[in-house]
């Protein structure tokens, strides 16, 4: 066959209002309930900026994920990951559903029991387990999963005395194919650290080893990874067995299954480009069932997904402040939210909608915070009509990491509202106030 002729891209900016391939380049709807409810009359209520959760969607991703996995697989859980979004009134929607709790803190783990969560549906991850955090899920019967040797000694030592062994697993970091690799957490597969874990943790007599864990990244977006992290987990837990008599009760693959947001650079959304839960379902099931488990013997799968689970139950509303020209020429809309409570705003092109009617007058528009910060920019590039001061937006999928990683700078944080399946709304976090802020703050005699 005849070399194909070489051909110059063509590179053309695409302009605001002009066509393109997806069509005419337009603005956002404009977004004016959520779950019913009045945006307008959400803000007049609650204040500027103010985010909203809303519980349908949450127990709707939630049977979503729940049905992709135990339609194909005979037992599985999951666990809430706590640090994606630890507010009570959405740990309790979780735990309702069925969810374990799933934490990576000593104060995660107390909200977790101060949730009522049995200790043995309590799985303990994370490398920062204190003596005191340790002895406490030592007392309450929790799924303890070691990250590192030193927490294994600790753990031994802990255990002198006891009438019962602790549960426990190792947390598993290996090579998925996804680089960089996520080896900086537990024993890792490939170089036999792990297998060497397993054989000093099942020797010592003292620990029950129950299960194998790893989270292998967060927003993975391919299917195959998972694959890989099932096949080799499956193949340490049927070593477990065959070389150490070791009967590995459970394995928990982690979470790490995107959400639908669109990263910082990608060409096209998120919601056309993620694999589905059901696709990672499929791949996880599958690679479990063909394992060579003993045919009734497949163990418990354990899910820790968490950003999935919520991003898209989340919005924050806020208010345009100002509008300028930058020197260039371009617009800038100045809103009442920074990055200090938009954390998520530096890895995702959010879509920002009007929460009103607009002019059809559609400009390319920079949409910065209200922080005294360079870098508090919300959206470097988004086509919107043209808003005043006083109009609301709406951002979507907000739910994921914002409500556990804003920071108090310069302003405080504001309230959270839960919609519940009837469409009426609760205040489940109010705003801050100076008096919380400055509550655990001391001066010394000589400067008052
Ligand atoms: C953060 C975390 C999760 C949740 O991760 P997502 O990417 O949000 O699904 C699960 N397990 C562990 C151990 C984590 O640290």
């Amino acid at each position: 066959m005849d070399k194909l002729k070489y051909e110059r891209p063509y590179i053309k900016k695409l302009t605001a209002g002009a066509m393109n391939k997806f069509g005419s380049l337009s603005g956002p709807q404009p977004f004016k309930f959520i779950d019913n409810v009045p945006v307008k009359s959400l803000v007049e209520a609650y204040g500027s900026p103010l985010f909203v959760i809303s519980e349908k969607q949450i127990r709707r991703n939630y049977r979503a994920a729940y049905r992709a996995f135990s339609t194909r697989y005979p037992k599985v859980q999951f666990a809430w990951s706590y640090k994606t979004n630890y507010l009570n009134a959405v740990c309790n929607i979780f735990h309702q559903e069925g969810s374990w709790a799933e934490v990576v803190s000593g104060f995660e783990y107390q909200k977790a029991l101060g949730n009522g969560v049995p200790g043995n549906k309590i799985i303990f991850n994370g490398p920062g387990k204190s003596k005191k955090d340790l002895l406490l899920a030592i007392e309450n019967n929790s799924l303890i999963h070691i990250d590192h040797l030193e927490e294994l000694g600790l753990l031994l030592s802990l255990c002198d005395g006891l009438d019962h062994q602790p549960k426990v697993a190792i947390r598993v970091n290996m090579d998925t194919g996804v680089y960089p690799l996520w080896d900086r957490f537990g024993f890792n597969y490939e170089n036999g650290e792990a297998w060497r874990a397993v054989v000093k943790i099942v020797n010592s007599g003292k620990l029950q080893l129950a299960g194998l864990h790893c989270h292998i990244g967060t927003y993975v977006q391919t299917t195959t990874a998972f694959g890989v992290a099932a096949s080799k987990m499956a193949a340490l837990a049927i070593k477990c067995n065959t070389e150490l008599k070791q009967h590995i009760e459970y394995l928990d693959l982690g979470g790490g299954f995107p959400s639908t947001n669109t990263l910082k650079g990608a060409y096209l959304p998120g919601t056309d480009t993620m694999p589905t839960i059901d696709d990672f379902a499929e791949e996880i099931t599958g690679t479990l069932i063909r394992a060579g488990f003993e045919n009734d013997d497949l163990p418990l799968l354990i899910l820790e997904s968490g950003r999935l689970l919520i991003d898209d139950a989340g919005y924050l509303l806020g208010t345009v402040l100002a509008n300028k020209r930058l020197s260039d020429g371009k617009l800038a809309t100045i809103v009442d939210f920074g990055v200090n409570i938009l954390f998520t705003s530096f890895w995702y092109d959010h879509q920002v909608s009007p929460a009103d009617d607009y002019s059809p007058t559609i400009e390319n528009t920079a949409i910065y915070g209200p922080l005294c910060m360079n870098i508090d920019m919300i959206r470097e590039s988004i086509n919107l009509p043209l808003l005043k001061a006083g109009d609301h937006v709406v951002v979507h999928k907000v739910g994921a990491y914002n409500m556990t990683q804003w920071m108090q700078f310069i302003a405080l944080r504001p309230a959270i509202v839960l919609i519940d399946e009837q469409e009426q709304v609760h205040l489940i976090k109010a705003a801050e106030s100076l008096e919380h802020i400055e509550a655990n703050e001391h001066i010394p005699r000589h400067l008052k």
